[in-house]
């Protein structure tokens, strides 16, 4: 399986890098981790096809993770014009809130035919099998307008979790334990706040999280600046464009 950094911003925009997304092409299906409101401009830049895309594994309702799909729609009807259905996974709610945006930004983009693009909802814990890739949603903390999610995915024997935003709760062990990779939002380096996890907190946790190999991502200007300190023998840096095979 090969994992390709799409974008692994933040929502400010720090460093230049884009919104949140991982594109994964697996034996089974190939698919994306969060499309946050840059992901269309951001596989075109690695040429990434969008046609390619079976299913978007959501984590929470922000822009810079669910904002890039009224322009994956967008594509699939004008430019890619897709006729393989599409999955897209998230919390309660996530089909109206899509629709919402969709229409503000492009109206009447959201009636379109051609293709079937359908909406799952996430239930606590329950893990979902969509296209050959399990994923398990844990809800965790951070204010979103609908519950927000770490996701841990299992896909061609290997484990990947993903935090997606949150501050610390310790489901986050669950999650992480014994994870071929798991990746963690770094959003501040040492100031603890209740919706984002920083440095200082995930190592602390290091030991109880218990994954093999940890990526940093979704990093804030502080943040960045302070890369340099970051213990390279425990974590990988995200960046744009990266690509990590398991
Ligand atoms: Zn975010
Ligand atoms: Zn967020």
């Amino acid at each position: 399986m090969r994992l390709t950094i799409i974008g692994c911003g933040d929502a400010f925009g720090a460093g230049g890098s884009l919104h949140t997304s991982f594109h994964v092409r697996s034996s089974a299906s190939t698919f994306l981790i969060d499309c946050g409101a840059s992901t269309l401009i951001g596989m075109r830049r690695l040429g990434l096809r969008p046609s390619d895309i079976d299913t978007v594994f959501v984590s929470h309702l922000h822009g810079d993770h669910f904002g890039g799909l009224p322009w994956l729609l967008l594509d699939a009807q004008f430019a890619s014009k897709r006729t393989r259905p599409l999955i897209v996974t998230g919390p309660k709610g996530i089909e109206a809130r899509f629709v919402k945006a969709a229409e503000a930004l492009y109206p009447g983009s959201t009636t379109a035919e051609g293709f079937k693009f359908t909406f799952v909802e996430y239930e606590e814990r329950m893990p979902l099998e969509v296209g050959g890739v399990t994923v398990t949603p844990f809800e965790v903390k951070h204010p979103s307008g609908a519950p927000p999610y770490a996701l841990r995915f299992a896909i061609d024997g290997k484990v990947v979790a993903f935090t997606g935003d949150t501050g610390w709760v310790d489901t986050l062990n669950e999650v992480a334990r014994g994870a071929d990779l798991f990746i963690s939002e770094c959003f501040q380096y040492d100031v603890t706040i209740p919706i984002h996890l920083d440095y200082k907190t995930i190592d602390a946790n290091y030991e109880k999280l218990g994954a093999k190999r940890t990526l940093l991502t979704h990093m804030g200007k502080v943040m960045l600046s302070k890369a340099g300190n970051v213990d390279k023998s425990r974590y990988l840096i995200a960046h744009d464009g990266m690509t990590l095979d398991l």
